[in-house]
């Protein structure tokens, strides 16, 4: 897998206030490690609560998309982008 697509949104929920935050899913940058394709990043929200995201997609050893994680501090992803391969 060399490229692949996003469509869609993350949204993340401040867990302290709930505001609800969008990310359009072809801002995101993915750093390639290895067989993960990483994308880490952080914003404050309105009430000062700094919230922290990291995505990881996996590669298979040949090259499909494998299983993704979602991890979030300080908030919750509750939606997500389709990814899908070229
Ligand atoms: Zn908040």
């Amino acid at each position: 897998m060399t490229k692949f697509l996003k469509k869609g949104y993350l949204k993340i929920k401040c867990k302290e206030c709930h505001k609800q935050h969008s990310f359009e899913s072809r801002d995101l940058i993915f750093d390639k490690k290895g067989t993960k394709h990483i994308c880490e990043g952080d914003f404050f929200c309105d009430c000062d609560t700094k919230i922290k995201y990291e995505i990881v997609i996996n590669e298979t050893e040949t090259g499909e998309l494998g299983n993704v994680t979602y991890e979030c501090k300080n908030g919750d992803i509750y939606d997500v982008f389709k990814i899908s391969t070229l």
